[in-house]
């Protein structure tokens, strides 16, 4: 049996993590596209750049280039038996360019799991993380245990400023995705999910395969939320 499990929700649901988690308790991979096209940052050839800077303005990349960047990604041998996407399909077109794809499998999507999250919590959640070397989180606004944050103003007065995050204990310096970085572009991210993806969330309400979960509450309550949805497939 395959388990494909559509993650929706909007930047900053929390997507990334409660994957990891289906990841570890299903034994299939998180196959995140935004994660596959950053992956292309280190490359540098015509279609990495073009990605690059659609990236960079929060703007989505072309559904062509993203479906076979997805089809590429299915055929590894730890997809066999299903995977978790996260942030992707992303509209009507990659939602039924997918459940064609896995037909041909004979396989289906098994469930749609929607973290639902307040817009300006989302807004923080983006805006506010850094991350260390070794992946652990924390938030300008809502986990600032043991991490200096300073704002510093750009030469030019730009505006956001820009934002120093160090772990007090050891003085790593913590990092923050260029795309996390412009509000503008979080902002752009916010309004492109609204706009694209609420379409999708009714296509798959109509097949009765959206199970709703409440992303503002602690991990692990959202993570016994999710088990209790998948179960229930
Ligand atoms: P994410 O990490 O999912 O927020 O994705 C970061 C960026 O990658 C997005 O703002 C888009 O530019 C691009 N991207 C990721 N997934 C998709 C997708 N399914 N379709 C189009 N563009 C995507």
């Amino acid at each position: 049996m395959s388990l494909y499990v559509v993650l929706m929700g909007v930047q900053g649901a929390g997507k990334g993590l409660q994957a990891k988690l289906i990841e570890a308790r299903f034994g299939i991979p998180q196959v995140s596209t935004g994660d596959l096209f950053r992956a292309m940052r280190t490359r540098n050839d015509e279609l990495a750049r073009k990605v690059q800077a659609i990236m960079a303005s929060g703007r989505l990349v072309d559904d062509d280039t993203t479906n076979a960047i997805v089809v590429d990604r299915l055929a590894q041998p730890d997809a066999k038996k299903g995977v978790i996407f996260d942030g992707y399909p992303r509209n009507q077109i990659q939602a039924a360019f997918l459940e064609r794809h896995l037909q041909e499998k004979g396989a289906r999507v098994n469930a749609v799991l929607l973290l639902e999250l307040d817009l300006y919590v989302a807004f923080k959640r983006a805006f506010g993380r850094v991350s260390s070397d070794e992946g652990k989180s924390y938030n300008y606004y809502y986990n600032d245990a043991g991490v200096d944050f300073n704002w510093v103003a750009s030469d030019d007065s730009a505006f956001p400023p820009r934002l120093d995050a160090r772990l007090s204990a050891s003085d790593e310096n913590l990092r923050r995705r260029p795309d996390d970085a412009s509000a503008d572009a979080i902002i752009k991210r916010i309004d492109t999910f609204l706009e694209t993806t609420q379409p999708l969330i009714t296509y798959f309400e109509a097949q009765g395969k959206l199970r709703k979960i409440n992303a503002d509450q602690s991990i692990e309550a959202v993570w016994a939320d999710i088990q209790r949805a998948l179960e229930t497939n």
